[in-house]
């Protein structure tokens, strides 16, 4: 018999859609996915998300898998390898494991691009952040960089000035790409100053971020820029790999219509792996409901 409902990922789309399923009696399956519990358990405190007022990111992630747990989802930790759409029912393989479904919901999630640098990594959550909506409030008075040069960079380097006492955005390139209205925002805004032409480097601090070391591209000139905050804007990635030739992607993204319908009919998606926009673990909550309500309304269908 195959599932009813499964669910690949297990970020708060995919796990606020698997509480609703597994109440509806969907009994849903959650393939949870490289990195159980998604981007949320990389991050530190989480002050943003209703009824908590601060929350490690792991142990926020931790108890909504439980909520979903005691309603009855059952869960495979790993990764969704390959998938099938064309047939009927659906086929979603987990290493040689040939798993079926009548219905989907993809929540696979995105991954903020990082520059690669070792000290990056370790200071993750420790001044380094490349969510500014999520850690800008922990900035307050402190001097914060933004790497970057699209609409992100000038909206969060915007966004930080209600926060930090002084923003510089380190661009790699001469010109900015983010839009004209979005980049003239950002230049008139006295907290915000620009070095264009520059890379990051290293991050540098033992505990928590105390500068970066830039890179003027055109001079070799190397600097160590004093800061307490560094965050990467450089773009996102969608996990959209397994579902190329089977859903229609924009930009990667997986586009929905209908808010929540996918190129595939009874497959559906939720989370920041359909949104470039908003990318909230809130926002990603909602709109794994909205898919589990059109998906069980699918479902009632086939019956
Ligand atoms: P973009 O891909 O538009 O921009 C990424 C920026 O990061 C570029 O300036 C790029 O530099 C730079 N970059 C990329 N890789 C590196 C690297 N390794 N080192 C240093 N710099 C790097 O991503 P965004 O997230 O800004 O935007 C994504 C989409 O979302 C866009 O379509 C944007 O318009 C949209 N958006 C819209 C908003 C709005 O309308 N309110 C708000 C936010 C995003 P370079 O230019 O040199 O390549």
């Amino acid at each position: 018999m195959p599932h009813k409902l499964i669910i690949i990922g297990s970020g708060p789309a995919g796990l606020a859609a698997a509480i609703y399923g597994a109440r509806a009696e969907l009994r849903p399956l959650v393939i949870s996915g490289s990195v159980p519990g998604g981007q949320l358990t990389e991050t530190s405190a989480v002050e943003n998300f209703p009824g908590f007022i601060s929350i490690q990111g792991p142990e926020l992630m931790q108890k909504i898998r439980e909520h979903a747990a005691a309603f009855g989802t059952k869960f495979i930790d790993a990764q969704a390898t390959k998938v099938d759409f064309k047939t009927r029912p659906f086929k979603i393989w987990v290493g040689e494991e040939a798993l079926e479904a009548q219905a989907v919901i993809v929540a696979t999630g995105a991954k903020a691009k990082w520059l690669g640098l070792a000290n990056e990594q370790r200071l993750q959550g420790k001044g380094v952040s490349a969510c500014a909506t999520c850690d800008g409030f922990f900035f307050k008075n402190q001097s914060v960089v933004v790497v970057g040069g699209g609409d992100t960079a000038m909206e969060e380097a915007n966004f930080l000035t209600k926060f930090a006492s002084q923003v510089t955005i380190i661009h790699r390139s001469a010109e900015f790409r983010a839009s004209k209205i979005m980049q003239e925002r950002a230049l008139k805004n006295p907290k915000i100053q620009v070095k264009y032409n520059s890379e990051v480097v290293d991050v540098l601090g033992q505990d928590r971020v105390e500068g970066v070391k830039i890179k003027n591209s055109q001079t070799g000139e190397v600097e160590d820029f004093p800061c307490q905050g560094l965050f990467l804007a450089i773009g996102h990635k969608p996990s959209t790999e397994i579902f190329e030739g089977q859903l229609e992607l924009d930009h990667g993204y997986v586009k929905v219509h209908d808010l929540t319908k996918t190129s595939v009919e009874g497959v559906f998606a939720a989370g920041d792996v359909q949104d470039p926009r908003y990318r909230q673990a809130v926002t990603s909550a909602g709109t794994g409901v909205m898919a589990l309500l059109d998906a069980e309304k699918y479902l009632a269908g086939l019956e």
